[in-house]
């Protein structure tokens, strides 16, 4: 039988998480409920945080904070977030976004994670709530690769991240066959902060390319000191698909995404409307 828990604080939920291994933190529901609904999940605890904190932003300075339980509507109501608008508009239609959180996202499987490849372009921290004590930050990167190897986090408290100096030098595009609601062929976001000119430190990332969004690191070392021209967006294109492994699934064949990402890199690297 399925049981549900409403916890007043995290530090509450986040003992019972890590106390019950049946024990499943319910976000949105987006992605539970339809394994409740659908019977793939008919035993343990359904454990939801009413805590506020879990559903809080603050993106009024330079460092942003977003409880695990922001919804993508949400963020689309915030205009200190308008940077981040492309990347929640692109998960499902507004039912979808009304429910899906940000904590949820971190743990949807490839096709799915889209604003997750977003945080990752963007250097984002998990903050994990262990049970006992305060958060711990853990680079999103690790999170992810943690999360393949069925390490069991426990809560999700939030993540956190530097706002982008300028606006434009973050970009985020999402590839599907159905518009504007398909699923993930796939999703590419990239920071590309410039000093004088020159990109420096740049960071992107891919989701639908690899079991959880990967960072193109060949990329960000081919556009790495460069200036965005012509060359410098071939050369990333060249080294597009390194560390890429894509799968075959409904929605697209490996060969498929492998041939369109360089294409769809090199439009967002020149700024090309999609
Ligand atoms: C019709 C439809 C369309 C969709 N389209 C997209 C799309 O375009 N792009 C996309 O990326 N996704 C899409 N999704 C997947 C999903 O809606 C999103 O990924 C969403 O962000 C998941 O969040 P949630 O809060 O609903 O997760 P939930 O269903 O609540 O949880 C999902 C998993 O994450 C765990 N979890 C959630 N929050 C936490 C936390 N704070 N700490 C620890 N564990 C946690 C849950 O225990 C569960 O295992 C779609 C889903 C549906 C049903």
């Amino acid at each position: 039988m399925l049981g549900v828990r409403n916890c007043t604080t995290m530090a509450e939920a986040a003992g019972i998480l890590s106390g019950d291994r049946h024990a499943v933190l319910l976000g949105g529901g987006t992605l539970v409920m339809r394994d409740v609904n659908e019977g793939r999940l008919t035993e343990g605890t359904l454990v939801r945080v009413t805590d506020p904190a879990f559903r809080q932003i603050n993106a009024g300075g330079g460092r942003i904070e977003l409880g695990a339980g922001v919804t993508m509507a949400q963020i689309l109501a915030s205009r200190d977030l308008a940077f981040l608008h492309p990347a929640a508009r692109a998960i499902g239609g507004p039912a979808i976004r009304n429910m899906a959180t940000v904590g949820g996202n971190l743990f949807a499987a490839c096709p799915y994670g889209d604003f997750t490849v977003a945080l990752l372009a963007l250097d984002a921290q998990v903050v994990l709530h262990a049970g006992f004590g305060s958060g711990r930050a853990t680079p999103l990167d690790e999170f992810l690769a943690g999360r393949d190897r069925g390490t069991t986090p426990g809560l999700v408290a939030g993540v956190q991240f530097s706002r982008p100096a300028n606006p434009g030098d973050f970009r985020f595009r999402k590839i599907s066959r159905v518009k504007p609601k398909g699923i993930s062929v796939l999703s590419i976001a990239a920071h590309l902060p410039a000093q004088a000119g020159r990109i420096m430190q740049p960071r992107v990332a891919y989701g639908a390319m690899a079991p959880a969004p990967i960072r193109a690191r060949g990329v960000e070392r081919a556009l790495e000191n460069k200036t965005l021209d012509a060359a410098a967006i071939q050369a990333a294109k060249q080294a597009a698909l390194e560390g890429c492994q894509p799968a075959t699934d409904a929605i697209a064949s490996e060969w498929y995404r492998r041939e369109v990402l360089p294409v769809h890199l090199g439009r967002l690297l020149a700024g090309e409307p999609r």
